[in-house]
C-alpha cells in the first residue's frame, strides 16, 4: 500500500463522540435501543419528515429489511441501476428477486426515469432508486410510474442525508429508505445505518425483523406482557456504544454540512475553468435539487486521461478514486444476464469518472495541494 499524504477520506471527530459513549457505558447499558438510539431516531425523524426512523447495523442492511418488509421473493423483478454498491442489489437477490438493471442518466448519474417504463415487466414489484453523490432522482417521475405500475420504491440514500428534492429532505421519498453511517459517509460511527420507514404500514412488521423476529419492542413499551417469535428477523441494532458515537456527529449536522459545502464550492470555484477548457464534466446538480456534498468528482472525455489524472495524484501523495464498475458487468450481474451495451452510459461513465479526497476534515491546505495537482495535468 502506498503512502498517501491526503487520503480520500479520513474520519471524522465532531467534539462529543468520547464523552457519549462513555455516558453509555456508564449507564450500564450498551446493548441496543438505548438512549442514545433513540436521540438519532429522533434526530432523523424531525429532519427528514414523515417517517419513522430506526438505527440499524449498516445501510445494507436496512436495503435487506426493505426487502423483507415488501415480500420480495423468488419470480419477482426489480428495477435498480447498475451503476451503484452491490448492497442495493443483493438486499433483494438475498430473498430470491432478480434486477433488472436500467440505465443512468448523464447529467446527475441517477436512474434514467426515461427507460423506467419500458424496463417494467408483469413480475416488476419494487425500484430500488440511488441518490448518487447526494443529488435526488427525479422522485415526480418516478413515483407516477410506480403508482401506475404498482410499484414501491426504496430509496438508497446512502450519499444523500440532507440533500433535497424539490425543497422536500432525500430519504422521504421513498416508501422506504436506507441510510449509511459507514467511515466514508457524511455522518459515522465506522458501521452503521438506519432504516426510514415513510409508509407506516411497514413499522410494526420492520421492529419485529429488526429485533430477531421477536415483539421485544412492544414489550418494552409494555403493550404485550411476554415477547416472543412471531416472524423472520436478524439481529439489525446497533450498540449504544456507537449510537453514542453517531450521535455526537448528528447533532452537529449544520457545522458538518457546511464544511462540506465549502468543500464542494472550492473545488468547483478553482476548477471550473480547467474543467471547462478540457471537455471535463463537474457534478450536476439540476435547480430543483439541493445537494448533500457527499463527493466530487471529475468526469474525462476518454478513460486514459482519467487513469493518467489517477497516477498523477498517486505520484504527489493524493488519492482519488474511480467508483462503481457496472454491475450488469460483473460475474454476478452476468448471471442475471447482463451484457456490454446493455447500460451504455453507465458503461461510459465508470470508465470515466474520478472523485477526489473529500472529508468533513479535509483543511484548506489539502484542498489547495490538490487543486494545484489537478490543475498541472493537462488531460
Ligand atoms: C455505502 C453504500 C451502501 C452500503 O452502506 P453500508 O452502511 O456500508 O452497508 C449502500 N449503497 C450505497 C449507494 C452506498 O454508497
Amino acid at each position: 500500500m502506498r503512502d498517501y499524504s491526503i487520503p480520500f477520506n479520513r474520519s471524522y471527530l465532531a467534539g462529543d463522540e468520547f464523552r457519549y459513549m462513555r455516558e453509555a457505558v456508564e449507564r450500564g447499558r450498551t446493548s441496543g435501543d438505548g438512549e442514545f438510539t433513540r436521540r438519532c431516531n429522533e434526530m432523523l425523524e424531525r429532519e427528514i419528515v414523515g417517517g419513522k426512523a430506526l438505527l440499524t447495523t449498516s445501510c445494507t442492511h436496512a436495503l435487506e429489511m426493505a426487502a423483507m418488509l415488501l415480500d420480495l421473493k423468488p419470480g419477482d423483478e426489480v428495477l435498480v441501476p447498475s451503476f451503484t454498491f452491490v448492497s442495493t442489489v443483493n438486499a433483494f437477490v438475498l430473498r430470491g428477486a432478480k434486477p433488472v438493471f436500467v440505465d443512468i442518466r448523464p447529467d446527475t448519474l441517477n436512474l434514467d426515469e426515461g427507460l423506467l417504463e419500458a424496463a417494467v415487466g408483469p413480475a416488476a414489484k419494487a425500484i430500488f432508486a440511488v441518490n448518487y453523490a447526494g443529488v435526488g432522482c427525479e422522485y415526480d417521475r418516478l413515483r407516477e410510474t410506480a403508482d401506475r405500475r404498482s410499484l414501491k420504491i426504496v430509496e438508497d440514500n446512502a450519499h444523500g442525508l440532507f440533500g433535497k428534492y424539490r425543497g422536500k429532505p432525500l430519504g422521504g421519498f421513498g416508501d422506504i429508505a436506507a441510510l449509511s453511517f459507514h467511515e466514508t459517509k457524511n455522518f459515522s460511527c465506522g458501521e452503521g445505518g438506519a432504516i426510514l420507514l415513510n409508509d407506516p404500514v411497514h413499522v410494526e412488521r420492520a421492529e419485529i425483523l429488526r429485533e430477531k423476529g421477536t415483539d421485544r419492542s412492544r414489550f418494552f413499551r409494555g403493550q404485550v406482557d411476554k415477547y416472543s417469535w412471531v416472524d423472520i428477523g436478524s439481529s439489525y441494532l446497533p450498540s449504544e456504544i456507537l449510537a453514542a458515537f453517531l450521535c455526537a456527529q448528528l447533532e452537529r449536522r449544520e457545522e458538518i454540512q457546511d464544511k462540506r459545502r465549502s468543500i464542494s464550492e472550492f473545488y468547483r470555484k478553482n476548477l471550473g475553468e480547467w474543467a471547462g477548457a478540457h471537455g471535463v464534466g463537474l457534478p450536476q446538480v439540476p435547480g430543483h435539487c439541493e445537494s448533500s456534498h457527499h463527493m466530487f468528482y471529475l468526469l474525462f472525455p476518454e478513460a486514459a486521461q482519467r487513469d493518467g489524472l489517477m497516477r498523477h495524484l498517486q505520484a504527489r501523495g493524493i488519492m482519488a478514486l474511480f467508483h462503481y464498475v457496472p454491475l450488469h458487468l460483473s460475474k454476478m450481474g452476468r448471471r442475471f444476464g447482463g451484457r456490454e451495451g446493455q447500460c451504455p452510459v453507465t458503461e461510459r461513465t465508470a470508465a470515466r469518472l474520478l472523485r477526489l479526497p473529500f472529508f468533513t476534515g479535509l483543511s484548506e491546505a489539502e484542498l489547495s495541494r490538490v487543486v494545484d495537482a489537478v490543475l498541472e495535468f493537462k488531460p
